[in-house]
This record gives C-alpha cells, structure tokens and sequence, in this order.
C-alpha cells in the first residue's frame, strides 16, 4: 500500500480543510470513523457548558431564560442549522429528536391529503423512521415499504406522502432529492426527506428542492453531543397553514397568556413542544460554531475523496477475505460513509476498535465507516485499512471477547 501512502500523503499536504482538526477534541492515537453516529467533541464546547451550568444556571438561576436568551435558542440554532442544509432563516427549530420530530411533520403531512392516507418509504430508511409512522398512522392508513431504487415508480395515486432519508445509514447511497421531491410534487405528493447522515455531511438544498418538511439529527455530523436535539424544517409557504398534533405550550402563539385553549404560534415556533433542554442546546450552539466559514462544497469534495482512498485500500485485500463493498462505488450515489459486507462482521469491528480505530457494526452482516472531512486525515484513512487488512488476515478478530455482544453496536 505504499503507494496510497504517498497518495495520502501528496492529498494531506494539499488539504483546504487541514486547519479545522485543531478545533476538535480527539483522542491521541484514535482514528475515530464514527462521527456519523456520534461526532467529535469540538474545542469550545466544554467551556460553554460549563459557563452555562456555573454561571447561568448557578447564578441567573430563571432570570436566565431572559437574559441568557434560552428561550430564542431553539430558533436562533435552527437559523444556524438551516444555513447548512439550504433553508431560509426561520425555517428551521432544534428541537426534540429526530423520531419526535418526524412524528410531527408526518401528522402534519398526512393532515394536508385527508384522502390519502398512504405513506412511502424505501427498505433502506432507518428502523426508526418506519416505526414511528407506524405509530402514527395506526389502522387509518398505510406505510409502503419498497426498494430505494422502486421509489420513482412506487408514487401511485394513493400514495398522500413520501417520507425518505436521504442517505441511507447502512449503505451511505444517495437518494435523488430533487429528482424524487419534484416528481412528488407533480403527483400532489407531500415529502419529508430525513437529513440524519446528510447535515453536516454534504451540500443540501431543501428551498432549492422544494421539500415540504424534512428532519435531522445534531449528534451525528454536526457534533452536538450524545443526544443532542435534533430539528425539523417546515417549507415557508406551508408554514401557518399547517400543524403538528403534538401540541403544547411552546408552540401556543402565547405561552405566558396561560391560555387554556391551543393557539398556534405563527411560523415554525408551533412545533415547539415544550421547554427546550437547556444544557445540550447550549452544547449544540457552541458546536456549530466550527461550521462558521465551512465551505459544503469542500466538504463534500473531501469526504468523497476520503471514501474513494478508503474503498482504494480495501480493493486490494477485499476478495481475500470475503468483503463485498455495501456503498456505491461511484461518489456522486454515495453519502459520506462506505460499507462494505464482512463476514463475522460484529467480532471484526470490535477487533478493529481494539486497534484504535473506531467505526460500526449494523446488523446483518455490515461493517461501517463515516467520514468527518472536518478532523479526519488521508493518513489515517490508509493506517485504519491496514489495521484492518492485518486483523483479518491475523484473524485477530476470531476470539471470545470479540464476539460478545455489546447493547449499543
Ligand atoms: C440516527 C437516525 C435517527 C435517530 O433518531 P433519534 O430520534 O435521534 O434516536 C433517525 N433517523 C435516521 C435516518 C437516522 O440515521
């Protein structure tokens, strides 16, 4: 591999985005390929946690809600959020999770097409997303459920909503947001598009688009921390004229009128729920900070160049060893993250997080690496697969304490 070594190496030294690792904390050694689950801690945030724990909540105490300005914060982050994935400014609330708030854009969508209570979906989309419209559409109606690339022509008549992740979380391929959102609208087909492994992670243009609501999640690439609050996007023109069924006093258009009767605020603010979780919001504030002066387009040049030298490494032992790349090979179908099938996949990873180098396992048989263009090197792209290349062919991996499952994979 010594060849992709010096590509790595010609790839580093010429590296627009270099500068950004300094402003995240990463473990010496570690070669973390799991910001697609969990983000890196960035720099400033343990200080601004801290400050908001001593000082405002010590010392401001309630007046804080005032004077520290916490109630604005679930806008003033979503308008921060909202740069990144292509949203006008008060388009977007951090809020919630990422599950709670696709229950209430998926109630608010299927409200909008009263005849047509079918939601679509690919087998691709996170477990989550097909369970919680399930809950939500109970015996009124129906989720189906076809393959990603069945999705175009699975658009019948019946079908009220399209409700799909954008990058699937197994494979990383790329749904045709524009292509699928505009071909929806045409048909009257109201979308929600989840943004769980694309904000943060690649240019996104929802105004652009057209997408009707979209949701996403703020620990993954966006480094919010371990379940930092996610955030919902309502199209503007959609916005007063629609509403979640989750309702309570935050999204009331006056929440200190102690009104006993729902009024929804106007705008995005009537999907606020409730009283937003200080301490994390504060997190996911001061993490989005590094995204200040982050260009998307090198970005995403990045991490597709970090997938191609990554997938360049493994071709050379992949057949040896039975791994059969899960991802797109070509970038432009691919998210930020490469796959590939590995048998005893599970005892492999575990093997591999042993070594310092920390990606995951998803069952049933896959072996997932995300890439953070922001903190990750080529270097450590082409280190992390000889890592690997020597635990199988060491079988490293074939030991008792490698195959015990973990609660969290
Ligand atoms: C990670 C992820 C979620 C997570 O939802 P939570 O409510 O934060 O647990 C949802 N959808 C997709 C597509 C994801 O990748």
């Amino acid at each position: 591999m010594d060849d992709l070594k010096q590509r790595a190496a010609d790839l580093d030294a010429a590296d627009p985005l270099s500068g950004w690792r300094g402003r995240f904390i990463i473990p010496d050694g570690l070669i973390y390929l799991d910001g697609n689950s969990l983000g890196v801690l960035p720099g400033n945030v343990p200080a601004r946690v801290a400050d908001a724990v001593a000082r405002g909540w010590g010392e401001q105490l309630i007046r804080g809600w005032n004077a520290e300005g916490w109630m604005d914060l679930p806008r003033r982050i979503g308008d921060r959020i909202a740069r990144l994935i292509g949203a006008a400014e008060g388009s977007v609330i951090c809020a919630d999770s990422t599950s709670i708030n696709l229950a209430k854009v998926l109630q608010a969508a299927l409200a909008m097409v009263p005849e047509r209570q079918v939601v679509l979906s690919d087998t691709g989309n996170f477990p989550t997303d097909l369970y919680v419209a399930q809950g939500q559409l109970g015996q009124a109606g129906t989720l189906k459920v076809v393959a990603p690339e069945d999705v175009a022509a699975a658009m019948t008549p019946e079908v009220g909503v399209l409700m799909l992740t954008e990058v699937d979380y197994r494979s990383g391929r790329l749904q045709d947001m524009h292509g699928l959102t505009d071909r929806a609208r045409d048909l009257g087909i109201v979308t929600i598009w989840d943004l769980a492994h694309s904000a943060g992670a690649l240019p996104v243009d929802l105004a652009g688009a057209g997408a009707d609501f979209a949701v996403g999640c703020g620990y993954k690439y966006l480094s919010g921390g371990p379940g930092a609050p996610a955030f919902l996007y309502v199209r503007p023109e959609l916005q007063n004229r629609v509403s979640s069924r989750l309702t309570g006093w935050m999204g009331h258009a006056a929440p200190f009128a102690f009104d006993p009767d729902y009024h929804p605020a106007e705008g995005i603010d009537r999907f606020r729920v409730g009283t937003p979780p200080i301490l994390s919001m504060v997190a996911m504030d001061a993490a989005l900070d590094v995204w200040d002066g982050v260009d998307m387009q090198a970005v995403r040049a990045k991490s597709l160049s970090l997938g191609d030298l990554f997938i360049a490494c493994i071709d050379r032992f992949a057949s040896a060893y039975d791994l059969h790349l899960a991802s797109p090979r070509d970038g432009n179908h691919r998210g930020s993250q490469v796959s590939w099938h590995c048998p005893d996949g599970y005892a492999v990873m575990q093997a591999l997080i042993d070594r310092g180098v920390i990606g995951d396992f998803r069952e049933p048989d896959v072996i997932r690496f995300g890439f953070t263009p922001l903190y990750l090197s080529y270097a450590e792209v082409v280190k992390a697969a000889a890592i690997l290349q020597d635990i199988l062919r060491r079988r490293t991996w074939d030991q008792p304490q490698f195959h015990a499952r973990a609660r969290v994979t």
